[in-house]
Order: structure tokens, then C-alpha cells, then sequence
């Protein structure tokens, strides 16, 4: 086996580890591939070992491994911050976008979707322990824009997307409140079905508290070089 196969491997036993001890089923946790600033042949390599949902952060690095890689069938999200004047690459070219916390943002998606495309699956981002740099939209919020962004044509909102502060692993159990609260009141229940968090050193944590996609890069790839 190879490096990245035997990463892949050990992160998937690690999710499994994770669910067995928070008694939940295994397939409910899926493994998105956070692959920023790693190269289109380690993307490559990486499907190769079976990944096929990949997560890019900077809009210009993705559109060329996206590019680079359309003989593949990825899955392609987009898990970086969303800016209103760069929407229209991502309606068009990613089948996610998880970072969403207004509805302008959400509108414009759905305006730029193609008619042809199916729905794009957005997350909503929350400010779940109310950092004062992050971005996401505050919990008192998310009801609101439930309401407004699952009236959008080409839309389909899955669920909610949190990165809380290094080592504030209690926070996911509010997120997880957060989203059972939104699916009791939700019009379409069945489509609220995505609570994206936890990253390599945490996903344990996230696993146990609820999460269903965890979003891993360091553990995958290894570390990442920004010097080049
Ligand atoms: C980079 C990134 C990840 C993965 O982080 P690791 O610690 O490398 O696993 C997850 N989510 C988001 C939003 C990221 O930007």
C-alpha cells in the first residue's frame, strides 16, 4: 500500500472506532477529503485508493484541479469562505458549498445554478461559539434563513457546518442541538441530513456528539506546505 492509501485506511478505521464507541452506525459518517494546497496527482492517488468527495478552500486553486481532474468522478465541495462576487464558479462548477451563512449568498447560488444542473447542496455555516473572527451566521439566526434559503429553486440545504475554536469540542454538542432543533420544525426533514464537522484532530469528538461528515486533511495528506 501506499502513503496516502494507508492514511485513507487509518482515518477510516478511525471514523469507524469513533462510531462503534458512540454506538452509531459506521455509513452515517462520511469522509470528505480536505485538500487544499496538496496537488492535483495526490488528488489523483487518493481516488485511486477509493475517496471520491474532496473539499477545496481557495476558489482559483480548485478551478484548476477540478479541471485537471474532470476525467474522474469526484464529488467536488467547496468548504472555504464564500464571497459574494465568487459565487458563480461555485454554482456552476461544485456539486457542495458549505460555507453559506446569508441569504444573498445563498440566492445568488441559486441564480447562477445552471438550468440543466441538479440542486446544489449547501450547508449553512454557524458561528457556533460565537468567535469573533470566524465566519458563519449566529445560532439565533439559522431558523430564519432555514425558512428563506429552503423556498430557493435550485438549492437543496442540507444541514449545518461548524468549525468551533481549537480544543472547544463541547461546541459540537450545541451544533448538534442546534440541527435536531432545525429537523423538527423542518418542512422537509429528509433532506436536513448533513451535520459537516470535525477535522483531523477532532474528530472523535465530532463523531461522537453527531457528526455525519467529518472533514480531514492533515491526517490524509499530511501537513501543509504553504511555501510552495
Ligand atoms: C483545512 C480544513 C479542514 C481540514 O483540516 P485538518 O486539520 O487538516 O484536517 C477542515 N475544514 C475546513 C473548513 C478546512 O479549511
Amino acid at each position: 500500500m501506499n502513503y496516502l492509501q494507508d492514511a485513507r485506511q487509518h482515518v477510516l478505521q478511525k471514523i469507524r472506532r469513533a462510531c462503534e464507541h458512540a454506538q452509531r452506525a459506521p455509513e452515517i459518517v462520511q469522509l470528505l477529503a480536505a485538500s487544499k494546497t496538496h496537488p492535483s496527482e495526490s488528488l489523483r492517488e487518493m481516488y485511486a485508493a477509493g475517496q471520491s468527495a474532496f473539499g477545496e478552500n481557495y476558489l482559483q486553486e480548485a478551478l484548476e484541479k477540478i479541471e485537471a481532474l474532470q476525467d474522474l468522478e469526484i464529488e467536488w465541495h467547496f468548504i472555504g469562505h464564500v464571497q459574494r462576487n465568487k459565487t458563480k464558479n461555485l454554482a456552476e462548477k461544485f456539486d457542495w458549498v458549505h460555507g453559506v451563512d446569508r441569504l444573498i449568498i445563498a440566492e445568488r447560488l441559486s441564480n447562477q445554478r445552471g438550468d440543466a444542473q441538479t440542486e446544489l447542496n449547501i450547508c449553512l455555516q454557524v458561528n457556533i461559539d460565537g468567535q469573533d473572527s470566524k465566519d458563519g451566521c449566529s445560532p439565533d439566526e439559522v431558523a430564519e434563513l432555514v425558512a428563506q434559503i429552503s423556498q430557493l429553486p435550485k438549492i437543496k440545504l442540507r444541514g449545518l457546518m461548524v468549525i468551533p475554536a481549537p480544543d472547544n469540542t463541547a461546541a459540537f454538542a450545541d451544533a448538534k442541538n442546534l440541527f435536531d432543533v432545525v429537523k423538527e420544525k423542518h418542512a422537509y426533514p429528509e433532506h436536513w441530513d448533513t451535520l459537516s464537522m470535525g477535522m483531523s484532530s477532532d474528530l472523535d469528538a465530532a463523531i461522537a456528539a453527531g457528526s455525519t461528515m467529518v472533514r480531514v486533511g492533515t491526517a490524509l495528506f499530511g501537513a501543509r506546505d504553504y511555501s510552495k
